[in-house]
């Protein structure tokens, strides 16, 4: 019966299943450019493939979309997406516009499981896993809304935690005959999962930001549990070794938390580590949320910070923080509905 999802399959994919049905491999490629490039979702659509044909792909699988739940509206243009999958199960993705060049964030999961203490994702159990079809049909839906230019998975969830569905899903981010996104304009965003970093790098080419958050061990350890297993220098390594696309430098994301890690010293230590990392830096100051007691640092302490590494020569970016009237900011997503009321388009 109607079972594969074609939205799960890489085109690699899609050319075994249509070879499996006794077909020729460049149908694939049509089929394909019939879901990315035309958003067509029903096989009698494809009028370039026989009726016999659509039938029997009718038959045998289906093209599954994504309309939004909710769409909120922040005073400063960023849209939070809330999406209901197949299970009931809610996840979100955030538009945030820059000068008409849109960056999506994209959720990975449903919850996550890494524990981190600042994040309000992380305070939630993690539930699941997204298919590559959720994954995809996130950027599907907001696409026919927005022009995007770049995608970050920078939602809910740990990406290196579900690479089973996140590299199918970049491969159709980045293919000519899908989605055709630049692979320098997709960044995956990790807490730090070592040996997957390895995998990742090996699998696919794509931008890279890592959550480091902390310049010690002990404090790491502390607010990001995944440091116990993969500490500082495992980790600074894998970046070293991570291969990027070509002229591109890793992100370092470094929430600053009032009197926690905003300090002085903790960005003299921040520069000893990364030195020998071709890199950019993202300061986020901490969005507060009823999930956690730590504070937002002062203006004062990011500034100092700020200028600490651009005295060293560092690209850093302190990231405004947007949509935080909506809950749309870094580290603010639930996926819940009961937030999710009030300005509905
Ligand atoms: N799991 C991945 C990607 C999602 S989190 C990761 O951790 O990198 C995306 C970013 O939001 C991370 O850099 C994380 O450090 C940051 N973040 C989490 N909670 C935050 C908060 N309360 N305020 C500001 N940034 C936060
Ligand atoms: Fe998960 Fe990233 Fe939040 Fe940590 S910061 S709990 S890894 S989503």
């Amino acid at each position: 019966m109607a079972n594969v999802d074609l939205k799960n399959l890489t085109l690699a994919d899609l050319e075994a299943f249509i070879a499996g049905q006794g077909k020729e491999r460049f149908r694939a490629r049509q089929i394909f450019k019939w879901i990315y490039q035309q958003g067509v979702t029903d096989f009698a659509s494809m009028t370039n493939l026989s009726r016999e044909f659509r039938a029997e792909l009718a038959a045998a699988a289906r093209v599954s979309d994504l309309q939004p739940e909710v769409v909120e509206v922040s005073t400063d243009g960023t849209r939070k997406y809330l999406f209901r999958l197949e299970d009931g199960a809610r996840v979100e993705s955030v538009l945030i516009p820059d000068e008409g060049r849109n960056t999506l964030c994209i959720s990975s999961q449903v919850g996550c499981a890494m524990a981190c203490e600042f994040c309000l994702t992380g305070t939630f159990r993690f539930t699941r896993n997204l298919t590559t079809a959720e994954i995809v049909n996130q950027v599907c839906s907001v696409k026919r809304d927005a022009d995007i230019r770049n995608i970050v998975f920078m939602g809910m969830g740990e990406p290196l935690a579900n690479l089973d569905n996140v590299v199918p899903a970049i491969k159709v981010l980045i293919d000519n005959d899908g989605l055709q996104f630049s692979n320098r304009r997709v960044t995956v965003s990790t807490s730090g999962l070592v040996p997957e970093l390895d995998i990742l790098g090996a699998s696919v080419t794509v931008n890279l930001a890592v959550s480091l958050n902390a310049t010690t061990d002990e404090l790491r350890d502390r607010i990001m549990p995944v440091n116990r297993r993969y500490p500082l220098k495992e980790l600074l390594a894998a970046c070293k070794r991570f291969p990027l696309p070509s002229r591109r430098y890793i992100t370092f994301e470094y929430v600053l938390i009032r009197d926690l890690n905003d300090t002085l010293d903790d960005a003299r230590r921040l520069v000893k580590l990364v030195s020998d990392i071709p890199c950019k830096i993202n300061l986020i100051a901490f969005n507060e949320h009823e999930g956690c007691s730590f504070r937002a640092p002062t203006q004062e302490a990011i500034d100092r910070f700020h200028k600490y590494l651009l005295d060293k020569h560092f690209t850093v970016i302190t990231r405004a923080s947007r949509g935080g009237d909506i809950s749309a900011a870094c580290g603010q997503l639930k996926g819940r509905l009961e937030s999710a009321q009030g300005s509905t388009l």
